[in-house]
């Protein structure tokens, strides 16, 4: 049975910046107890949360980590899908404390830094952890952890309940794995958000863990929770009238109203907007949530600051319906391999198997495969692969070196400017292939309606009235048409401008790359697929020009017919000013044909170029190796030759030594010899000189 429980909501206020304080902006929330009060349109309006944190006292988010959500991660090892979720306008504060600074670590990090204490103390249980993190931004999704630019689709599992195909899910082993991870996607966001200030005050992210655990040797069963935590804009759409941008932030109001605001009872709309489909189960759904309103006590925002806490107090009357999750592909997988085995068993032993059961074991076999995606070695294998695309999707952002992590600061800003500027061309590069289906789609309208009226025009069955009222409808369309046209033109001059810093930047990057020394095979791997990105997207500029002017020439003829069928008469001015725009065109389509050309050439040129420069690169680094090899070679034969003359000085002086010796000892024994002879000489003397009977001195030899 589901347990029912209420979603638990937290008022946070942040202190004004020095900034602020500075400008003088006044102080317009307070709290007491677990009331927010705040001043709007000269009136005092107070919400009771579950808790609330006022800016005054300097409440550290560890402290609100302990206070507040680390009952919710004990819920998240017993199975229990848990989201925690920071919602408010922008600047309010949330990034400070859904990630924090170095000196005041947010949720998002003590979470991490506090499950992986968890699984430490379960050494009777077996972990399999993976992560990914969406942003959403006006209803388009995208993977912080893996830019990649495929399509992602929201759909859902019997078993796994919602998931987003195409979102990267990475396998995680450890707590630093895990916080590098949350850092890089955190990064990839915050980049986007200084430029495009406007945009990123509409953009949600959530940042999931998925958690399963097995007990050790033994039960197939296990138990998986998914854990949320995320960061949700609230607020006006101001500066754009994009019904996904207005989808995107009034989806997440609808479904809180509808919870336990003036909707309360009606449908809720989740399906309305991506993110509350993605969090479907964080409001009212399987999942234990907790909601941090996080206000700005700035005067100046006192509206924006009202209108999430009101909404906020919207969610603390929702219930939520939760039940620990069993993960039971283990034995769905031992069940289908003993039915196959049965089924294969049953079809060997007849010689005419049954057509059904044959189908029966075509399909066992697919569903046995699709369980065995998701398994662990599965995932982990997927995962791997993941990496390595990852690697590339971030170089071709730039952002390679955070993976690689050996960038100097330089470097690393210019590298951020550059992920700004790919930002703000992808975001671009989407308004623009949506305006120009807009335009296209007009286009083809008029061409059609005109078709029609020159028909009926032509049978002459169309009385005045409708004549006046099919005409009226092809002006009308043809101004849609010219507006529309009007904003394309200015999102294409935009998209050349962006392309223009975008080369600037390039260049800067080439001329401090190439002073830098590192990696040159994974710079050179960079630089190429970077040509290969700029190449295809001066292709698709291309063919899109053509499109164009395709279009347009279509659109123009069918004027043309509209004009005559209108049974006017042209004057003999109208007729030459056609007659001129006749010409261009023609004259258009060789020469763009010629401008494509040459710029076919040119990108040969370019190419070959850029060929040129690295073999000429690749030859002076061979050349150079060589050269050293040479040195060395030199100095080896110089130091062999040196030892060769020692080693001869030496055995000159030593053989010397020895003749000096023999000598020494030579001339010793002679002279013990002419010694010993003398003695006997003056022995012999010494008798004579008796026997003659003189006498002698006494001897002293
Ligand atoms: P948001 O993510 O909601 O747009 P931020 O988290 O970026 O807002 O916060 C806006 C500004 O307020 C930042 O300069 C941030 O450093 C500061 N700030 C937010 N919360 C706190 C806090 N609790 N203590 C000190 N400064 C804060
Ligand atoms: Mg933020």
């Amino acid at each position: 049975m589901p347990e029912s429980v209420q979603i638990k909501v937290y008022g946070r206020c942040r202190p004004l910046t020095q900034d602020e304080a500075d400008k003088g902006f006044k102080n317009v929330v307070k709290c007491s107890g677990d009331k927010m009060l705040i001043e709007s349109g000269g009136k005092e309006h107070s919400f009771s949360f579950d808790g609330a944190y006022s800016s005054d006292a300097k409440v550290k988010n560890e402290q609100i980590y302990k206070e507040r959500c680390e009952p919710f991660l004990q819920r998240a090892m017993e199975g229990f899908n848990v989201s925690i979720i920071a919602m408010g306008a922008t600047n309010a504060g949330k990034t400070y404390l859904m990630s924090g600074t170095d000196s005041d670590p947010g949720i998002a990090p003590c979470f991490i830094r506090n499950l992986y204490q968890a699984i430490g103390e379960r050494s009777n249980k077996e972990f399999f952890i993976s992560v990914s993190y969406l942003e959403v931004l006006d209803e388009r999704m995208s993977d912080l952890l893996n830019p990649h630019v495929n399509q992602m689709k929201i759909r859902q599992h019997p078993h796994k309940g919602i998931f987003i195909e195409g979102l990267s899910e990475i396998v995680v082993h450890n707590w630093e794995e895990m916080s590098q991870l949350y850092e890089q996607g955190t990064r990839v966001k915050k980049l986007g958000a200084r430029d495009i200030k406007a945009n990123q005050a509409r953009a949600h992210s959530v940042f999931t863990i998925t958690i399963e655990q097995r007990t050790r040797q033994s039960s197939k069963v296990g138990v998986r929770s998914v854990v949320c935590l995320a960061d949700l804009a609230m607020g006006e759409v101001v500066g754009t009238s994009d019904p996904h941008a207005v989808a995107g932030l009034q989806g997440l109001m609808n479904v809180l109203s509808a919870l336990g605001g003036p909707k309360k009872g009606s449908n809720v709309p989740f399906r309305d907007s991506a993110i509350t489909r993605v969090l479907q189960d964080s409001f009212g759904g399987n999942a234990v949530t907790l909601m941090f309103a996080v206000v700005s006590p700035v005067d100046k925002v006192h509206k924006e600051s009202l209108t999430t806490l009101q909404y906020a107090s919207y969610a603390k009357s929702a219930k939520n319906h939760v039940k620990a999750n069993m993960d039971e592909t283990a034995e769905i997988i031992a069940d289908l391999r003993d039915e196959i085995a049965k089924l294969r068993d049953k079809i060997a032993s007849t010689s005419t198997p049954s057509r059904d059961d044959v189908q029966k074991l075509e399909d066992l076999v697919q569903d046995l495969q699709i369980a065995k995606m998701s398994t662990w070695a599965e995932r982990e294998k997927l995962s791997k692969k993941v990496e390595e695309e990852r690697k590339v999707n971030l170089a071709n952002k730039g952002i390679l070196d955070w993976v690689t992590d050996n960038m100097k600061k330089g470097n690393r800003e210019l590298q951020e400017k550059m992920l700004i500027l790919q930002k703000e061309k992808d975001v671009l590069t989407a308004q623009y292939s949506e305006k120009r289906s807009n335009v296209d789609g007009l286009n083809e309208e008029v061409q059609r309606k005109i078709a029609e009226y020159s028909k009926y025009q032509d049978s002459g069955k169309l009385t005045d009235s409708e004549t006046k009222k099919r005409v009226t409808a092809i002006h009308e369309i043809k101004e849609k048409l010219k507006k529309e046209s009007e904003i394309l033109k200015q999102i294409k001059s935009q998209l050349k401008d962006v392309a223009e810093k975008q080369k600037e930047e390039r260049d800067e990057a080439k001329s401090q790359m190439s002073a830098m020394k590192g990696n040159t095979e994974l710079r050179q791997q960079v630089e190429k697929e970077e040509r290969l990105k700029v190449e295809k997207e001066n292709r698709a500029m291309i063919a899109d020009e053509m499109e164009k002017m395709k279009t347009e020439f279509e659109t123009e003829k069918s004027h043309i017919q509209l004009k005559l069928t209108e049974n006017k008469t042209y004057s003999a001015q109208e007729v030459s000013h056609l007659e001129v725009q006749l010409a261009e065109m023609k004259l258009e389509k060789p020469v763009t044909t010629m401008k494509i050309h040459l710029m076919e050439q040119e990108k040969e040129r370019l190419v070959k170029e850029l060929d040129d420069v690295y073999q000429v690169h690749k030859d002076e680094l061979e050349f150079q190796r060589l050269r050293h090899l040479e040195t060395f070679r030199a100095y080896r034969e110089m130091f062999e030759e040196q030892k060769a003359a020692l080693d001869q000085r030496y055995r000159q002086l030593l053989e010397d030594a020895i003749q000096d010796a023999v000598f020494l000892s030579s001339r010793n024994s002679e002279l013990l010899e002419e010694n010993q002879s003398l003695r006997q000489q003056n022995a012999e003397m010494r008798d004579s000189i008796t026997k003659l009977g003189g006498r002698l001195p006494s001897q002293t030899v």
